[in-house]
């Protein structure tokens, strides 16, 4: 059986437990995403589901909610390990480890990430304590159980997320142990991005009689063939404000909408934009009627340049064109980065729609451009010495411009006077200085956003443990180092790359991604560097704390 997906019901209809859905609300999720709505009512039912979904279609609620839902609907007094996540790597255990909790946060559900790396002792602890969700990779979690602490026999709901990255990882062998331990009256879960035979094959082995639940395959209606151009980004998170703002610059639209998939987002992101100058307003589903007037009339008029917007509210919006949509996140569905784009490049015009994709989105944006038959060119983000000259393209268009206007007398009459002692060009290159000056003192904090990996367009399954990352600075082999200390500690990319550059004494351009978990943080050197950078970061303190680096292994 295939579940089409085109329901926008909100969560509550979906018959999940009210503290679930007051926690999908106080995240902002308007409403659910289409893989949201298909797989939730059926997981409710208790049935197996096969679920095609890449990273970035809201995947993790799918299966998290559910799961949730069954641990609230009946509680029992001791704790027991009733629900069993396992995803390919620690990065994903950590993200959908704190997932899980931030949906379970009112129901007090406990969930313990468990990954290679982290001390045994820590996790045996918890264990011993009791959790309702384990997450693991299946490595560590097969150590666990081989030792005897962890006991699956009571596990009610199995998910295998991201399944076909696991076998890329060469796991089978170690779900295959895994799974023999759990109990064969359980409902299991199984999300991938592709259904290969493979992931077939492990269907049958591990699914009963399981829905079918994908992302239609079939592209949304086309309209007029606009003249829209269509490019995307990839950034890491961190660094998504200032690759916008950098956007935002050099492409100094005349109206745009940034569409953003969570109300908190929306808020946060205005607010952002707000201090760094712009002239943004926030629209989301919980505005007022009257809120939402002002803020419309106020783009209408132009008083504000810039609408950050969530889906559901951009809907039924009666603006008829803007110069840009920005998607500040890949959307969640074809239909959705359709519809916002569609809102450029309107009766012919020109528009441009230009989406961040974070490094782990980059499929479901190759996937848009499979299916709505789109061509979306990726670019790195515009460089400061690109803004540079894009501000000096913008200053010359002015000075022809006013050229052509005709100079009015008095500015002549100061530019003879001066011109007695001066050179007539020097005078010239002297104003335009401080018409650049003048620019530049009213822009923002400018930060070199590193550049990340673009994937290669053919989607491959490669893991950075295989595949060494090639970056924009120099070729060459990369390394990860292990920070032990994260957003908790107060910790920020900048952070990172003054202790390396200084300590380390590397280019921060040779610093490659860098990514901030709530613990801990990983950030790319050359390989040929690392052991340096670490003997040098031994000694050093962040924030008043040691950083504690060692060569990431995974
Ligand atoms: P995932 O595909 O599970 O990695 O989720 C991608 C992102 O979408 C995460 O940042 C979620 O917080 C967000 N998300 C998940 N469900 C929704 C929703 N219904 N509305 C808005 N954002 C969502």
């Amino acid at each position: 059986m295939t579940t089409d997906i085109s329901s926008s019901r909100g969560f509550e209809a979906l018959g999940l437990h009210p503290s679930i859905v007051a926690a999908a609300t106080a995240l902002g999720y308007e409403e659910p995403t289409p893989i949201q709505a298909a797989s939730i009512p059926v997981l409710l039912e208790g049935r197996d589901v096969l679920g095609q979904a890449a990273t970035g279609t809201g995947k993790t609620a799918a299966f998290a909610l559910p799961l949730l839902h069954r641990i609230a609907a009946s509680r029992e007094g001791e704790r027991r390990v009733r629900a069993f996540v396992l995803v390919p790597t620690r990065e994903l255990a950590m993200q959908v480890a704190e997932a899980v909790h931030k949906y379970g946060r009112e129901l007090h559900a406990s969930v313990l990430p468990i990954y290679g790396g982290q001390s045994m002792q820590q996790q045996l602890r918890a264990l011993r304590r009791g959790v309702d969700v384990v997450v693991a990779t299946p490595g560590r979690a097969l150590d666990h159980l081989n030792r005897g602490t962890l006991d699956l026999s009571g596990v009610e709901y199995l998910v295998l997320d991201e399944a076909d990255e696991m076998l890329d990882m060469g796991f089978a062998e170690d779900l295959e142990a895994l799974a023999a331990a759990l109990p064969t009256e359980r409902q299991t879960a199984l999300f991938s991005a592709t259904l290969s035979p493979r992931i077939k094959a492990l269907t049958k082995k591990y699914l009963r009689e399981p829905v079918n639940v994908q992302i239609a395959a079939e592209a949304p209606a086309a309209g007029k063939a606009a003249r829209v151009r269509e490019v995307a980004y990839v950034v890491q998170r961190p660094y998504k404000a200032a690759a916008l703002a950098r956007l935002l610059d050099m492409e100094d639209p005349t109206s745009a909408i940034v569409f953003c998939r969570t109300r908190t987002e929306v808020d946060e992101l205005t607010e952002t934009l707000g201090a760094r100058g712009y002239q943004a307003e926030a629209l989301h589903g919980g505005l007022s009627q009257e809120q939402r007037d002002r803020v419309l009339r106020r783009f209408r008029e132009n008083t504000s340049e810039i609408l950050v917007a969530t889906d559901v509210a951009a809907r039924g919006l009666d603006i008829e064109h803007v110069s840009h949509v920005f998607n500040y996140d890949v959307p969640s569905s074809i239909d959705a980065y359709v519809h916002r784009v569609g809102r450029t490049g309107r009766a012919g015009r020109e528009g441009a729609a230009l989406t961040l994709a974070e490094p782990r989105e980059q499929r479901l944006l190759q996937n848009i451009e499979r299916v709505a038959k789109r061509k979306i060119r990726m670019e790195s983000i515009p460089t400061l010495t690109d803004l540079r000259e894009r501000r000096l393209a913008m200053t010359r268009t002015a000075v022809e411009d006013a050229l052509r206007e005709g100079e009015p007398g008095k500015y002549r009459t100061l530019v003879e006077a001066l011109a007695t002692e001066h050179d007539l060009v020097e005078i010239a290159a002297a104003a335009i200085k401080l018409a650049e000056q003048g620019r530049a003192d009213g822009e923002r904090e400018e930060v070199e956003i590193p550049t990340a990996r673009i994937a290669p367009a053919a989607p491959k399954h490669e893991r950075d443990r295989k595949a060494p990352r090639a970056r924009g600075g120099g070729d060459g082999d990369v390394a990860k180092i292990y920070i032990g200390l994260g957003r908790s500690a107060g910790i920020r990319p900048a952070d990172l790359v003054g202790a390396i550059a200084n300590e380390g004494g590397i280019s921060s351009n040779a610093i490659g991604a860098i990514d901030i978990a709530d613990r801990f943080s990983l950030v790319e050197v050359p390989a040929a560097d690392a052991n340096r950078i670490i003997a040098a970061l031994r000694n050093t303190m962040v924030r008043g704390k040691p950083l504690r680096p060692r060569r990431d292994r995974m």
